[in-house]
């Protein structure tokens, strides 16, 4: 196909954007992507985890990795339990949604600082028909503890602010990319906040590649009785951790 010669571009991604752009408006979105604007903001919505999340420039593309942090929530926690699970930096809310769908006895809170965000996310949660999820317009840093929250999930902002990153994060929300405390600031806090928070006994986090020793130090420094697990991506990098609280 002529068009696609030069043009990172897959064959079905094509096809989505030849049903919502036609004529002039196809050359238009066709040059945007060479550009390297994401495609996934043209079409307005991906699949993750077999659900439609709508997207748009106020949240980040939930990526293909970011599923298996589903699934590992999936595999460690019973899905007949009742549970109050916080989703930390929602974003358009693919998490808490997918965690809703498996938890069915659970109730999932999305917080994110963004309200452009979580307007995403709660049209998110309509077009998915899901009860058990709430999305909130909240700053993790006014949080001072996350009092009735069994289970913590954050895919937060990890990449540090002099780490230089591909032209395809340009156009995403650059406050859901990078992290002060070369990119530890957002496991830091949360950390030490479940350190004070009595209920929580699983925190779940996606991290950058070069993380899980500092992250490991961070429950050094501030948990007592836990258990930390390290899960690597399809490329054989340390991407996940799993922290259980003994209480
Ligand atoms: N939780 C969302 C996701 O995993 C957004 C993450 C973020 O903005 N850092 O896609």
């Amino acid at each position: 196909m002529n068009h696609l010669n030069n043009i990172n571009l897959g064959e079905a991604d094509y096809n989505e954007l030849k049903k919502k752009y036609q004529g002039e408006n196809l050359d238009i979105a066709l040059n945007k992507i060479k550009e390297g604007y994401p495609v996934q903001y043209l079409i307005g919505n991906v699949n993750f985890y077999g659900n439609i999340i709508k997207v748009s420039e106020s949240v980040l593309i939930p990526r293909y990795e970011t599923e298996f942090l589903v699934d590992l929530i999936k595999k460690s926690i019973n899905n007949n339990e009742s549970l109050k699970i916080l989703d930390i930096g929602t974003g358009s809310g693919c998490i808490s949604i997918s965690l809703a769908k498996i938890f069915i006895n659970s109730q999932i809170t999305g917080i994110d600082i963004s309200s452009d965000a979580i307007s995403i996310a709660n049209k998110n949660k309509e077009l998915n028909k899901v009860l058990n999820v709430e999305f909130v317009n909240k700053d993790l840093f006014t949080i001072d503890k996350f009092e009735d929250f069994d289970v913590i999930v954050s895919n937060p902002p990890y990449v540090s602010l002099t780490e230089d990153v591909g032209i395809e994060t340009k156009y995403e929300p650059q406050n859901a990319i990078f992290a002060d405390n070369n990119g530890l600031i957002f496991y830091e806090d949360i950390i030490k906040k479940v350190s004070v928070s009595p209920r929580v006994k699983h925190i779940f986090f996606e991290i950058g590649m070069n993380q899980k020793e500092e992250i490991e130090n961070l429950c050094n420094i501030y948990l007592k009785d836990y258990n930390v697990s390290s899960y690597k991506d399809l490329a054989g990098k340390n991407r996940y951790i799993h922290i259980i609280l003994n209480k």
